[in-house]
């Protein structure tokens, strides 16, 4: 009989003929975390899968209105965080100099845009007019800093 140590707990594990190439034990935690970590890797390669999941994650927002502000009650700390981040990007939209390190790389990633930078990534539209379709659910825009060879591209 084959044995291999668990990824997650270490603990050694039965390979069985089925499934040859397991990592993790079927322990309720490890197999989350072989979830987890499978997630991580998809997230970090796959662009498609990324958007689909940012897409599932702001229609789920929208037809659970209340969560967000819910959670943010129960959470402070991760409230607090947030505005810091907030403020940091306030600050970078109206041309001062970032006080965070973390953001000023975002900023700084293209160089042509030094005197208007902007965060590129993810964005909720949601309509503001009266719409024809009540409730609908915000879409999710993906924002990057357009070069010049990508306009030379497209026309
Ligand atoms: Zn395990």
């Amino acid at each position: 009989m084959k044995r291999r140590k668990c990824k997650h707990c270490g603990r050694s594990f039965v390979v069985t003929s089925r499934h040859p190439d397991q990592t993790h034990c079927s322990q309720k935690g490890c197999q989350r975390a072989r979830k987890n970590d499978w997630q991580r890797r998809k997230l970090a390669s796959d662009e498609d899968y990324r958007i689909n999941q940012a897409n599932c994650q702001a229609t789920w927002a929208a037809q659970h209105p209340g969560y967000w502000k819910q959670y943010r009650e129960k959470n402070p700390e991760y409230t607090q965080r947030n505005r810091e981040k907030q403020r940091e990007r306030n600050r970078i939209a109206r041309g001062q100099p970032p006080a965070s390190p973390m953001i000023s790389s975002v900023a700084k990633r293209d160089p042509n845009h030094q005197e208007k930078p902007f965060i590129a990534g993810y964005y909720k539209l949601i309509p503001v007019a009266h719409t024809p379709v009540a409730n609908m659910a915000p879409l999710l825009v993906r924002i990057h800093a357009a070069t010049h060879s990508d306009h030379v591209l497209q026309n």
